[in-house]
């Protein structure tokens, strides 16, 4: 097996907790730990300075037993073949959590898109696209947005992959704008997903969600929207912070505001409406729900023992790790597994995949209310299987995934 670095390792210390207690046939295991495909790329690109630059892109199909793979694209100047490697994997359990037909995949490219003009980020997403043509296609691999990634990138793809083969494939990506065969209600998914999963969990500890007070990690797509969706349903956000500050006022926060500045500010920071606050203080502020939004390794041995929160909402994608896990779940701190708590994004895509293909589109309400239902599938699912092992919601949400994977890879047997 090729190298793999810290964030791999991490996925792969949660997969095999969970594999022991299952007592996981050793042939399963062995496919299960191991990448399907890894490809990198380099993509040439004439900046608006005349000069020739090379970036640097990845695509890993981790598995893709359950359906073609999917899993989104993320711009990034830490962007690594393990970070992206990682990020395929929990793709894969996070649609086997989801109960959805796809394997598992994560792209990335390394730039730092806030340093690129608009014309400069399309030839290099169209570049990147040309070089993976192969690989993707929507029975083979459906990209969609991801960190610094968004609509606009993903119209992008689309229409690359549409000119390679000459004819309109929508299918060949989610998170499209509406326009050109995106779903209603796919942007906002993700914190729809991570509202439905904090409030659920609220119910089951007997903590009452209206006037909980939460932090946020983050205030991209996913922490804006979770942000919006919670204080929607009486939640009480007295925290937020971003790349670059971040603002704290015990009474409550007004989002719709935040949301507005953050429009013409592009951050959180200065905000009006509360005092300054860092990342380190949002750890271990007196709150009943914390929601790491950003990127992987946020909370750490270092900042863990100071987290006070009941409730842990992993929005981001491997925010947690695992040391730092083991030190929650300890405390008796209730953490709700990336692979569960921010799985309405893809599970949406799922639906704009499905709605593409049919060729027929849902109401915004109808794609809510099917999200809503499977992300209560999910949460139960997960619930149940770590009360039956008496094991943490992470190992309950993989034993959940591994079981599904395993079943269809016994199933469909070894070719040659
Ligand atoms: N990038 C998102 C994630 O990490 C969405 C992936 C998708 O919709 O395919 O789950």
């Amino acid at each position: 097996m090729a190298e793999h670095g810290a964030i791999f390792a991490a996925m792969l210390r949660e997969f095999n907790v969970a594999a022991r207690i299952i007592d996981l046939e050793p042939g399963v295991w062995n496919i299960l730990t191991h990448p399907k495909r890894q490809i990198m790329v380099s993509c040439p690109v004439q900046m608006d300075n005349g000069e020739i630059e090379v970036f640097t892109g990845y695509r890993v199909q981790y598995n893709i037993t359950l359906g073609p793979a999917k899993g989104g694209i993320r711009y990034h100047p830490d962007v690594s073949l393990d970070e992206v490697t990682a990020l395929a994997a929990w793709m894969t359990w996070k649609c086997a959590v989801a109960h959805i037909p796809f394997g598992g995949a994560k792209g990335g490219i390394v730039c730092d898109p806030t340093k690129m003009s608009r014309r400069e980020l399309e030839a290099l997403t169209r570049r990147y696209v040309a070089e993976i043509i192969d690989l993707i296609g929507p029975e083979k691999d459906v990209p969609a947005p991801d960190v610094n990634t968004n609509d606009q990138v993903m119209a992008w793809v689309m229409d690359t992959y549409s000119m390679h083969v000459g004819h309109t494939a929508t299918a060949v990506v989610t998170g499209k704008p509406i326009e050109m065969g995106g779903s209603l209600g796919r942007r906002e998914a993700t914190g729809r997903g991570v509202m439905i999963v904090t409030r659920e969990a609220a119910k089951h500890l007997g903590l009452n969600i209206e006037g909980a007070t939460i932090a946020i990690q983050g205030f991209g797509n996913v922490g804006s929207v979770s942000a919006d969706q919670l204080s929607k349903i009486g939640a009480k956000i007295v925290a937020v912070t971003d790349w670059k500050g971040g603002v704290h006022n015990p009474k409550g926060l007004d989002i719709a505001k935040m949301l507005d500045y953050v429009r013409d500010h592009e951050t959180v920071d200065g905000f009006p409406g509360g005092d300054p606050l860092t990342n380190e203080q949002l750890f271990s502020l007196d709150v009943d729900i914390l929601i790491p939004a950003a990127l992987e390794n946020q909370i750490t041995m270092e900042n863990a023992p100071g987290i006070r929160a009941r409730i842990v909402t992993e929005a981001a994608n491997g925010p947690t790790t695992p040391d730092a896990h083991r030190h929650l779940h300890e405390r008796g701190i209730f953490v709700i597994p990336d692979i569960l708590a921010n799985s309405g994004g893809v599970t949406t895509s799922y639906f704009e995949w499905v709605q593409d293909r049919y060729g027929y589109f849902w109401e915004e309400h109808d794609v809510n209310v099917r999200l809503e239902k499977k992300m209560c599938e999910a949460f139960d699912a997960v619930l149940k299987t770590s009360l039956k092992y008496k094991v943490d919601l992470r190992t309950g949400a993989y034993i959940v995934a591994i079981q599904r994977v395993a079943t269809v890879t016994k199933m469909r047997g070894m070719y040659a």
